[in-house]
């Protein structure tokens, strides 16, 4: 998930239009030091987009884990599966894969998520608010689904900056052409 404002680029994220988003992860066998340099590769590139939570799928690796950091509690999630939600919330969201883009999205407000941790030890996590939010949104990303999918398509705009008193400067946009926007930038770097 992205914060807002979100920085024009990443290096290590990959954007809309990669295969690796499409791609459900796979499960994780053992949490080894392979994993625990993954996961620290994630950190950095999280933070240095000022991101709220990243998958490794987009940063092209097809393992079962995510990150996510709400209110400064980081928390690494290993084969995570939702275990029980309740609530509805429609709230805004953006991706770290879809740059300046936002819209809303309905979520439970309260889940329950199976995963394991970065010892290995199976844990139950119990998120509410943004942290819901966010461990679906990344939930989400191992299985291949993007935020655009569930996103209410009248609510989408653009983040083009912020204005002298920091108010957003927004601009509406349609799914198609947000799409097609990230598929010509895709087609314009080759
Ligand atoms: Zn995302």
């Amino acid at each position: 998930m992205a914060s807002k404002p979100s920085p024009e680029n990443s290096a290590a994220i990959v954007r809309y239009g990669h295969p690796a988003l499409r791609k459900p992860a796979a499960r994780v066998g053992r949490v080894n030091a392979d994993i625990k340099q993954l996961v620290a590769r994630m950190v950095e590139s999280m933070r240095a987009a000022h991101g709220l939570g990243l998958a490794a799928t987009q940063v092209g690796d097809n393992r079962r884990v995510a990150v996510i950091e709400v209110d400064g509690d980081l928390t690494v999630i290993v084969n995570p599966e939702l275990t029980a939600c309740r609530g509805r919330d429609i709230g805004e969201e953006g991706c770290l894969s879809f740059p300046r883009l936002y819209g809303c999205v309905e979520r439970p407000t309260h889940v329950s998520v199976k995963a394991r941790n970065l010892s290995g030890k199976t844990v139950t996590i119990e998120g509410e608010g943004m942290l819901a939010r966010a461990l679906c949104h990344e939930i989400d990303h191992l299985d291949g689904k993007l935020f655009i999918d569930v996103v209410d398509p009248t609510t989408l705009y653009w983040l083009l900056g912020h204005d002298e008193e920091g108010e957003p400067i927004t601009q509406p946009t349609t799914l198609e052409n947000a799409l097609r926007a990230f598929g010509a930038a895709r087609d314009a770097r080759g």
